[in-house]
């Protein structure tokens, strides 16, 4: 690989969902050189703050897993929130990276930066080509603004920084909230109080015909690990050009809805009763699948199949509630 096994790599991020699962991908691949500062040590929000940590540490490397997320209700409810943190977050850690002369940079996005009646499949070359959708518009287009500042700083400064985009990701320490998480966690929990209290239906939220692609924690770690590691000649295939954005998706490639994606967890979590859907409530984009073709040609490919994900998903909810 690339990366010398003494380097310091900097995870911001790295207790959440995303972050945990890449501390321990590096750990498993022996870079022990980690540095990790939690929210009460490191104000990620404060332009001073990161400047001096960023100077004074002097990271060769950094997984920019620091963002505000949340599902289609918390995207709606906190639209200020969303953009507010999620630029200013990432435009503190990739310009101090510049500073600091950071060898390497991921900048973690997510597959809602495509447009909402995006062609099928999505491949990186659709950015910027329609309208996004308007329930998570503030979060993608911060998004959309890390990843011009990666390329923009490529440009200009020569940093090689790449942003990933991944499809939805799910896996332990996810937020399993009711109201405000992702779909997977929402219905583990909500199909495990329903089975819980012998109740003989759970209510869904929309009309369970949108289609999702999803991604184990585990896997993206890798496939970001995988990426940060790549022989120059390699990395350089996305890195460093004019005219190509420095953007890779990482996915499965396939999809199902989210009615049969109930029926998994459903399966999973042992519950018999009836399925309902709320359709006053919001089904998002349509579709998102995303055209993994240039992460693949890189030499990745996930190992860990939904169900066996959700059957990890619904084990870690088990000790976490
Ligand atoms: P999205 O992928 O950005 O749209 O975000 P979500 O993961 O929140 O939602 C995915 C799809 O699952 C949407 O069509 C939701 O309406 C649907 N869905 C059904 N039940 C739930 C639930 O309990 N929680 C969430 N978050 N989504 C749900």
């Amino acid at each position: 690989g690339f990366i010398d096994k003494n380097s310091k790599i900097y995870v911001p991020g790295h207790t959440g969902l995303v972050g945990s699962a890449i501390i321990r991908e590096l750990q498993r691949r022996g870079f022990d050189n980690l540095l990790l500062k939690s929210i009460d040590e490191l104000d990620l929000l404060d332009s001073k703050v990161v400047a001096d940590f960023m100077q004074r540490e002097k990271p060769d490397f950094i997984i920019q897993c620091a963002a505000k997320v949340g599902g289609i209700i918390a995207n709606n409810t906190y639209p200020g929130q969303f953009f507010y943190e999620n630029m200013r977050i990432q435009t503190n850690i990739i310009h101090n990276a510049y500073l600091a002369g950071v060898k390497r940079l991921l900048f973690l996005g997510s597959s809602c930066i495509y447009p909402k009646h995006c062609p099928q499949p999505m491949k990186e070359e659709h950015l910027l080509t329609g309208e996004l959708e308007p329930t998570n518009r503030p979060y993608a287009l911060a998004k959309i603004g890390g990843i011009e500042m990666c390329w923009s700083y490529n440009r200009q400064y020569g940093t090689r920084y790449l942003a990933v985009m991944p499809t939805n990701l799910y896996g332990p320490g996810d937020n399993y909230d009711l109201q405000n998480s992702h779909v997977i966690p929402g219905l583990i929990h909500k199909m495990h109080l329903a089975k819980s209290e012998n109740r003989d239906s759970v209510e869904l939220w929309g009309t369970g015909s949108p289609y999702r692609e999803f991604l184990y924690s585990d896997d993206l770690a890798r496939a970001c690990v995988h990426l940060l590691d790549l022989e120059d000649d390699m990395y350089s295939k996305f890195v460093g050009h004019e005219d190509i954005a420095p953007l890779i998706n990482i996915g499965c490639g396939e999809d199902q809805t989210i009615k049969e994606l109930a029926e998994i967890v459903k399966e999973v979590v042992g519950f018999d009763g009836e399925i309902k859907w709320d359709t006053s409530k919001p089904d998002g984009t349509p579709r998102k699948l995303l055209d993994v073709s240039r992460l693949f040609s890189l030499g990745w490919k996930p190992s860990i199949s939904l169900k066996d994900g959700i059957k990890l998903a619904y084990e870690d909810f088990l000790i976490a509630k």
